[in-house]
């Protein structure tokens, strides 16, 4: 609370205690909701309405239930509501008890329906859904009365039940609500109220084949759960007029009230399931929790961490204006956090080896290594030290070039945290790649310290052949290739970076990497932050994500933009 007092006031935050202070909230408490459709796993604008709907609650003390939007049966799966729910939790957020689902209020949205169709508030209509959308008019022209809306209060019983007891087909009849076919808000103008659909409900199995729709179940359902704020994205601004209708209807005695705010889009991503599903169908990626996929679990496969997405969110704000933010804002808050938390371990990704001939063939020494300089409170870790070892090869050049300041012949550089050495020869293969590198070291530099205050220019990291840990490595990239997927060919598939993912099947790490566990954060030392992959990863064959690179354009482009 101390962290969030500091800041300025969000508008739905001010909104809210306004209500607060003006006495307009019942019994004080704030009562917010996330209702996640499960059609699909969470994105990272969900996200967003997650820390908004369960920090508004956190913040004033309230209470912020999950509701599963369960109102098409057709496309939803358990395996959605577990993904849901798994994600939230990682998240950081616990929605205790309050756990439901718009399906369970099926009973009570039917006999609301049923009374509005006594009262002459609703109608069964035969219209097709193609006949009702040429009289539903256009935002300049009213939409024109179904030849049904008048039908006598007994048949409309009669259908609606007829309806309920499956006895017609899908599209045949739909029951409208009677309000307006020529209000200004298209929403207004008799909105459909049920639907027929003989689909399995994954909840309610064959029990219904009427489903009640979106305008009409939601707020309801807010309004059965005493939501005070119902807050949802600017798409459905249109629609608060249906919502305010829905919740004022007789009988309903508690009147939640709904804001919205713009939803979160980030450049290089889709933030749509429909989209995301098409990916996953289509195997174009390995799931909805692939790496590379903007989804919750792809995230944290990846290894990002909690804290880093709600400092994230928490940049970005709440605001009533459609932006795109920039990826790496968010790349930004990974690494911050994982900079003060992320293990450091030496890593060779494109292994060369070094043989340092005047080091004892027999010879094995530890140097401790600070598993984080960033954080006084981290341990020590020891790395054993052998005659050959591994640097990368981008790191030796046979003839430097200007500027060059790593590994060449004759030249000395230190081995992080071990020995300053220097390159005598190379051996190479009939193609004349380097195979191997010979050199020697000097031991009055242990600890990579210099003995006599001589310099050398560049340090390389390195892990011990001897005992180091072949992996597999995984080095990740964006998904798509353009900052707006899809806007130039009007096809996001064309976008897709065809370099989102290579694998380097043998790369190597110090042996310490053998104790890391599924959630661990890393840093591979020069290369990256690193997790090992929850799926594929075994104690015989170690997968490492690649989670994000060291480099930091955000701090780059900010400084550019004097900012
Ligand atoms: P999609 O278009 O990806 O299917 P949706 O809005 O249909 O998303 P829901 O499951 O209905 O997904 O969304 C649950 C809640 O999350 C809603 O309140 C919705 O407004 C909010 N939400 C969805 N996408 C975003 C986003 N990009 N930024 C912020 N909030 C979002
Ligand atoms: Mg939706």
């Amino acid at each position: 609370m101390s962290e969030s007092s500091t800041k300025p006031l969000n508008f739905i935050e001010k909104i809210i205690e306004d209500d607060l202070r003006e006495g307009r909230v019942p019994n004080n408490e704030i009562v917010t909701r996330f209702p996640p459709e499960p059609n699909g796993y969470l994105h990272i604008g969900h996200i967003k309405s997650i820390c908004l709907n369960f920090g508004l609650a956190q913040k004033y003390g309230g209470r912020c239930h999950l509701r599963l939007d369960d109102t098409n049966p057709a496309k939803e799966e358990n395996e959605y509501i577990d993904a849901i729910k798994d994600d939230i939790r990682w998240l950081g957020f616990d929605w205790g008890e309050h756990e439901y689902y718009a399906s369970d209020y099926y009973d009570q949205l039917y006999e609301i329906a049923v009374r509005l169709i006594k009262e002459g508030k609703a109608y069964v209509d035969s219209l097709s859904a193609e006949q009702m959308k040429e009289y539903r008019g256009t935002l300049t022209t009213p939409g024109k009365e179904s030849p049904d809306r008048n039908r006598s209060i007994e048949e409309n019983l009669r259908l609606f039940e007829e309806m309920r007891q499956g006895k017609h087909p899908e599209g045949s009849y739909t029951l409208r609500a009677k309000i307006d076919m020529a209000s200004p808000n298209m929403n207004l103008r008799d909105p459909a109220l049920y639907r027929i659909k003989y689909a399995t409900h994954p909840r309610t199995g064959d029990k219904w084949c009427v489903y009640p729709m979106y305008d009409f179940t939601h707020p309801i359902s807010d309004a059965i759960e005493g939501i005070t704020h119902s807050i949802c994205t600017l798409e459905f601004e249109d629609h608060r007029p249906a919502y305010d209708w829905a919740t004022s209807i007789d009988g309903i005695e508690h009147t939640p009230h709904q804001y919205e705010f713009a939803r979160l889009n980030i450049s290089y991503c889709l933030m749509s399931k429909r989209k995301l599903l098409y990916l996953v169908n289509n195997k174009l990626v390995s799931g909805w929790d692939d790496p590379r996929m903007p989804t919750v679990s792809g995230v944290r496969r990846r290894g990002y961490s909690p804290e880093s997405m709600r400092d994230f969110v928490a940049r970005v704000g709440v605001a009533k204006v459609e932006g795109v933010v920039d990826y790496s804002l968010m790349e930004f808050c990974v690494r911050e956090d994982l900079n003060k938390r992320a293990k450091r371990l030496m890593a060779v990704l494109d292994p060369l080896e070094v043989v340092i001939d005047n080091y004892p063939a027999d010879q094995v020494e530890y140097f401790e290594m600070e598993d984080n300089p960033e954080d006084p409170a981290s341990g020590r870790h020891k790395m054993s030290f052998t005659r050959r070892v591994y640097i990368e090869r981008e790191d030796f050049m046979e003839v430097p070039v200007k500027g060059y300041h790593r590994l060449s012949i004759g030249g000395e550089v230190r081995l992080k945290g071990a020995y300053f050495i220097t390159a005598t020869s190379c051996e190479k293969d009939e193609e004349g790649n380097i195979i191997r590198v010979h050199a020697t070291y000097d031991p009055l530099s242990r600890g990579g310290e210099s003995p006599d205050g001589r310099k050398v220019k560049g340090t390389s990291h390195w892990v011990d052949a001897s005992d180091a840990l072949e992996v597999e490595v995984r080095q990740y990239d964006k998904l798509f290739k353009s900052p707006d997927p899809g806007a130039e060919t009007g096809n996001y598939l064309d976008d897709l970076n065809p370099d989102s993912l290579v694998v380097i099947e043998k790369a190597y790490v110090e042996k310490e990497a053998a104790s890391a566990k599924v959630g661990d954060y890393l840093q591979f030392v020069r290369n990256g932050y690193y997790c090992l992959d929850s799926r594929d990863s075994k104690p015989e064959h170690l997968v490492f994500n690649r989670t994000v690179t060291l480099k930091d354009s955000w701090a780059r482009q900010k400084a550019k933009m004097g900012i």
